[in-house]
């Protein structure tokens, strides 16, 4: 494997995160962004997720992100050309302490305030869901209809699939040890990533990007112009 010998952005990990920043970056234009994954695409924590996808969230911030996410959920096969396995087969709490329900209840509010589908069942509407529930000790469950799953390991393939035919290079086995700052003769901070080195900063729209030089060691990162 041979890094490049520079790069407008890199992107640490090659999760989903990574994947979906690299994507959006080379989406918005930026024609030279290198993902580096130290072992395979998707293979960190994204691997572990059950896939749950829901909008029940507690804080606003949560649940904006979570509607954001559900709408790209929602057109994943247009806009990716792969199947996530994305079925919207709703997300059930069962609430059996009376104290908790409040907090339910409080978030709920938020929830719906957002937009969000949510509604408070009987345990009996929750046993009609799944029949194979007890439910003889709860007090109520809060439904979510709208709320479901998806494959994240196929998730992850098609934001690395799309951000590579948009000219994004994603390397594998690549193990980043280190991040060095050092300033450079504009004044702005020089970083080397392992055996890669920052360049230069600019602008790009809303975005501060570096430029990238592998090749050079730690030690290199002085003579850098
Ligand atoms: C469709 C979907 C459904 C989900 N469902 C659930 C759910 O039901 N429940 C839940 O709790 N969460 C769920 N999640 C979230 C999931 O559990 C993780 O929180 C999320 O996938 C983490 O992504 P990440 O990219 O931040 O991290 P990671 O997937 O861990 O990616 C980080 C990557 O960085 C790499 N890396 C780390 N250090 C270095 C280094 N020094 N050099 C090079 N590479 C490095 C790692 O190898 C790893 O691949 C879901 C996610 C998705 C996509």
């Amino acid at each position: 494997m041979t890094l490049p010998r520079s790069a407008d952005v890199v992107i640490i990990g090659g999760g989903v995160v990574g994947c979906s920043l690299a994507y959006h970056l080379a989406l918005r234009g930026l024609r030279d962004v290198l993902v580096v994954e130290r072992d395979a695409v998707g293979s960190g924590t994204t691997s572990k997720a059950a896939g749950g996808i829901r909008a029940q969230f507690s804080t606003e911030t949560e649940i904006r992100f979570s509607l954001e996410s559900i709408a790209v959920f929602e057109r994943f096969v247009e806009e990716f050309g792969l199947d996530p396995g994305y079925r919207k087969i709703g997300y059930l709490f069962l609430i059996s302490d009376r104290d908790d329900l409040a907090g339910f209840q409080e978030r709920m509010a938020l929830q719906r305030r957002l937009g969000v589908d949510v509604r408070l069942i009987s345990p009996e509407d929750a046993r009609a869901l799944v029949p194979a529930l007890h439910v003889d000790d709860l007090i109520g469950a809060v439904w979510g209809p709208q709320d479901g799953m998806a494959g994240p390991a196929e998730v992850t393939a098609g934001y690395a699939r799309r951000a590579r035919e948009l000219g994004a290079r994603i390397e594998e086995g690549v193990d980043v040890t280190a991040v060095v700052v050092e300033h450079g003769r504009d004044e702005q901070p020089a970083a080397a990533i392992g055996t890669l080195v920052r360049r230069d900063t600019r602008r790009f729209g809303d975005t501060h990007v570096s430029t990238f030089t592998a090749g050079a060691a730690e030690e290199d990162v002085d003579a850098v112009p």
